[in-house]
């Protein structure tokens, strides 16, 4: 009984690092910053930058279903609104130097 607590203890906190670990590693679009030229769509080799409708408004947004967290959207963003999880604030200030 004591084991099996301890195995799903284990099991848990294993899932719970899998998707902070995940997560950190997320590409994003700091809507702020994009000026909606649309190089990122057309540089993503996976395809996974959709333009989307948002409060009657058109943005583009990372399908993280898609996206493969190869970075070609970061180097070529001209304005460095695109955000690699925890290298935010370094990806934004690489393009703005
Ligand atoms: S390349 Fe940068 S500024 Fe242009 S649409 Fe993509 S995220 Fe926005
Ligand atoms: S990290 Fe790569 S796959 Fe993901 S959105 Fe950017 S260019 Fe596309």
């Amino acid at each position: 009984m004591y084991t099996k607590r301890v195995v799903a203890c284990l099991v848990l906190i294993s899932g719970l690092f899998i998707i902070i670990f995940a997560a950190a590693k997320m590409h994003y679009i700091d809507q702020k910053v994009c000026t909606k030229c649309g190089v990122c769509v057309e540089e993503c080799p996976e395809a996974a930058i959709e333009v989307i409708e948002k409060d009657g408004e058109e943005i583009h947004v990372i399908n993280q279903e898609k996206c493969t967290q190869c970075g070609v959207c970061i180097d070529v963003c001209p304005e460095g609104a695109i955000l690699a999880g925890d290298a935010k604030s370094k990806a934004k200030d690489d393009k703005k130097q």
